[in-house]
């Protein structure tokens, strides 16, 4: 007999995706479409060639351009920058650059209800979430808001033609994160399952060609593996591994794709006795066997250049166990129970950069 697919309920999103080379030639066109006449630009200020070639296809509606940006986006400067938005008189948030730019204005457009348009030029996947994330002290607090989403997502493999290497791999591995992660986060569903595992797919047969630069089918095929990162990110959740990077990244100031890229092989290895299934299938998309995927992973992430372990990105051991007690303390969503031993050992690992180790055959079907 066939097995009868579990029940499920699931949230659709709304929102427009423009994809294609040279699509940002229609930026203009769909801003108008959406009914906006008074952009502000958002886009940090050492990408002033992306501001630049952005303005350029909004033909004189910028009414203010804000360049000050930084990762994981203080909650004093999504303050400032949402005061300028409503004194210009803006009527519509318009980002270009990573997902730093976007959480920016992701903040802007929670905090003044102005519509959001985002040019995304990395890989994060961030454009097609309501998640924001806002930053005080040594805290990274990540929400969900209608109006954080994007209404209208461009997506322009050109402008990542100069995206240098050393972000391109780990934040390709950063989406890659997302597909893994909407696996086993708590609103997964099977529509999500299919979009995350083709992203997935996508991811580890282009991201290393990528990576080397030649290729610009290579930069459309991981663009689009983002946009379907994202939304399997959205719908499902996050889990264990994201809370870890946001952890860190609060905490430490974490920089947020390499952190990703280190640990998600690491993550895994702890979580597997809880998620054999989804280890099964995740494997069987990207045609590893299934007790390799860790190792897998991990090659792929150094391949590309991630750096080797958490020391490799300049967080300490004392800083390592800091963030066990916080992870253990706060409670972080986990499949997996978590105690401070064993967070601790496998955050160990990961600190070093050693290669994880090979996990055992998952022996689940898929129902
Ligand atoms: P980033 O935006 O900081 O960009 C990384 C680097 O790439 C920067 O130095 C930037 O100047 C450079 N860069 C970007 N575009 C370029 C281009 N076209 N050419 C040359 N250089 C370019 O990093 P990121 O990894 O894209 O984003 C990280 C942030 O995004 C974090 O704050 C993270 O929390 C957030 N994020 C949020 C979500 C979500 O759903 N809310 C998802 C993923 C990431």
């Amino acid at each position: 007999m066939t097995t009868m697919p579990a029940e499920f309920t699931r949230d659709v999103l709304p929102g427009r995706v423009v994809f294609g080379a040279g699509a940002l030639a229609r930026l203009g066109p769909e801003i108008v479409a959406l009914g906006a006449a008074r952009v502000m630009l958002v886009a940090a200020g050492k990408r002033a060639d992306l501001a630049r070639v952005a303005a350029a296809h909004l033909e004189g509606r910028v009414v203010v351009t804000w360049t000050e940006v930084a990762q994981h986006v203080p909650a004093d400067l999504a303050e400032r920058a949402a005061a300028a938005a409503l004194d210009a008189g803006a009527d519509v948030v318009v980002t270009i650059g990573g997902g730093s730019t976007i959480g920016l204005g992701k903040a802007i457009a929670v905090q003044t209800k102005l519509p959001l348009v985002a040019v995304p030029t990395t890989y994060a996947g961030s454009e097609m979430t309501p998640i924001y994330g806002l930053t005080s002290g040594r805290e990274k607090r990540t929400a969900r808001d209608a109006n954080a989403l994007p209404q209208l997502v461009v997506y322009d493999p050109d402008l990542l033609a100069a995206l240098p290497p050393s972000v391109v791999g780990p934040s390709g591995l950063n989406a890659l994160a997302h597909c893994a992660e909407a696996l086993w986060a708590a609103n997964r569903d099977p529509v999500n399952d299919a979009i995350a595992l083709d992203g997935a797919r996508r991811i580890h047969e282009h991201l290393r060609a990528a990576h080397e630069g030649e290729d610009p089918g290579a930069r459309g095929q991981m663009l689009l593996a983002a946009s379907m990162a994202g939304t399997a990110l959205a719908t499902a959740g996050t889990s264990l591994h994201h809370s870890l990077c946001h952890l860190l990244g609060g905490m430490f100031d974490a920089p947020h794709a390499e952190t990703h890229a280190i640990l998600l092989p690491y993550a895994i290895g702890f979580l597997r006795p809880a998620i054999g299934q989804q280890i099964e299938r995740l494997a069987l998309s990207l045609g590893v066997p299934p007790e390799r995927l860790e190792l897998e992973l991990w090659s792929l992430a150094h391949s590309v250049g991630t750096p080797r372990g958490l020391r490799g990105i300049g967080l300490t051991e004392e800083q390592i166990e800091q963030a066990t007690s916080a992870a253990v303390s706060r409670r972080l969503p986990s499949p997996r129970a978590l105690t401070a031993g064993e967070l601790g050992a496998w955050l160990a690992a990961a600190w070093t950069g050693q290669p994880p180790a090979s996990g055992t055959a998952a022996n689940h079907r898929d129902g």
